[in-house]
């Protein structure tokens, strides 16, 4: 089923989200709703809360943009890229260079702006079958991660941007609060 996304300004995109119980009800068709949507919304990664749900558990896919992108994109350290869920993610660590990438947000519609984020993040996770993993991503799929990590901790993207360039955008973003914005996916004003 694809659910509706949650537009800036609901509250619960600023909110710390809650660990899960392998028990949570509804999981497996929650992350099968969760991938469903984030394809029919052109999307690499949809967080829990985006879809309204305090709970700290994102979904992401790397392996499109190599998929649909130019074979010299190819020499990206972390190609071919990943499809995974994790669930109740830590952050370890981070590291390697900064390096800059104009993100997007689904729950941001039509706004994109330069991010600096670290080249790789170590994890710890479960997956899906609530088996434990510790693992370090790089690139693209750490960007992902890392942007996707942040909306469990209640951050967004436009958090990093200089204060100036955000007040230029504040009309665009009080108008997608407003629920006035044209988007080819379902959008909710949520809370
Ligand atoms: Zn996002």
């Amino acid at each position: 089923m694809i659910l509706p996304i949650v537009a800036y300004g609901a509250t619960v995109l600023r909110k710390v989200c809650k660990p899960i119980e392998a028990k949570y009800e509804g999981l497996a068709t929650l992350i099968e709703d969760m991938w469903e949507t984030m394809y029919e919304s052109n999307g690499v990664g949809l967080a829990a809360p985006q879809i309204n749900r305090d709970i700290r558990l994102f979904v992401m896919d790397s392996a499109q943009i190599f998929a649909n992108s130019e074979p010299e994109d190819e020499a990206y350290s972390d190609a071919p890229g990943i499809k995974r869920v994790f669930i109740n993610p830590q952050i370890i660590e981070t590291g390697g260079k900064d390096w800059i990438y104009n993100e997007g947000c689904l729950s941001i519609p039509k706004i994109r702006e330069d991010v600096s984020r670290p080249e790789w993040v170590t994890l710890s996770y479960l997956d899906e079958q609530f088996k434990s993993h510790t693992e370090t991503f790089h690139g693209i799929t750490a960007r992902i991660i890392m942007h996707e990590y942040d909306h469990i901790e209640g951050k967004l993207f436009i958090d990093y941007i200089k204060p100036l360039k955000k007040k230029m955008l504040q009309g665009k973003l009080n108008d997608i609060s407003k629920g006035k914005m044209r988007v080819d996916y379902k959008m909710t004003l949520g809370k």
